[in-house]
């Protein structure tokens, strides 16, 4: 059984946040096509800041603005509650995490000079100007390494950053997350749906682009 452990790659920090906005917009890089693949995922990360979503964070926005998911998740595929598909036979498998819809100058449909759901923003949204960056090590390991945005201009400012409240807000966020994709890959497995040499691809949402109409 694989170990999780988080880490923090700095000593101490003081952060607050300024309300410049600049974390409500969402970058979508334009040279990564629908399907990233794994091995491009550092790259990924770091050129884009979309806001994901986990399922505990869209029935909270739901119960909190009385919206449907549709009217602000947004997803590669069409929205069903489902983080994992299948295709090209069960020799893909993609990563299709819900984040949060864009309005067309990339904000996000939240914002109006300032959160409007800040009480129920996500977890990613109450994590910023952290980000989490996940490392396996030689044994099967996760490491998750805390870092943080330094174009933020909240950082350095305010008071000193609670290192235990931060990891304890990765951990959850991580465990809902991999609650989530562990419950359907297995589901998918038990069917057969999957080839043992599958291989693993994140979605970038908001770009649907021609797609393979054998997803599962
Ligand atoms: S977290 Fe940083 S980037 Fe986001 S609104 Fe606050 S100061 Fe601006
Ligand atoms: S939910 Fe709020 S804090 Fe998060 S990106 Fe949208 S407007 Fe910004």
């Amino acid at each position: 059984m694989p170990r999780v452990f988080v880490k923090t790659a700095f000593e101490a920090i003081k952060f607050e946040c300024q309300r410049c906005g600049s974390c409500c917009h969402h970058r979508r890089p334009q040279e990564f096509g629908p399907l990233v693949p794994m091995e491009r995922m550092a790259e990924f990360w770091e050129k884009s800041n979309l806001i994901y979503l986990t399922n505990e964070d869209i029935d909270r926005i739901s119960s909190k603005t009385g919206l449907e998911p549709a009217g602000f998740v947004d997803t590669l595929y069409e929205y069903d509650g489902r983080c994992v598909r299948v295709a090209d036979s069960g020799k893909k498998i993609i990563l299709d995490f819900p984040v949060m819809k864009s309005k067309a100058d990339t904000t996000c449909v939240f914002y109006e000079r300032g959160c409007t759901i800040y009480a129920a923003r996500p977890r990613a949204c109450r994590l910023f100007p952290f980000r989490v960056e996940e490392e396996t090590t030689a044994q099967g390991d996760m490491i998750l390494r805390i870092d943080y945005n330094p174009s933020c201009p909240g950082i350095g400012t305010g008071r000193k950053v609670d290192k235990r409240s931060l990891e304890k807000l990765v951990v959850e966020q991580f465990r809902e997350r991999s609650e989530a994709v562990a419950a359907e890959v297995r589901k998918l497995a038990g069917t057969g749906r999957i080839q043992k040499d599958a291989r693993v691809f994140r979605t970038l949402p908001g770009n649907a682009a021609a797609l393979d109409d054998s997803v599962l």
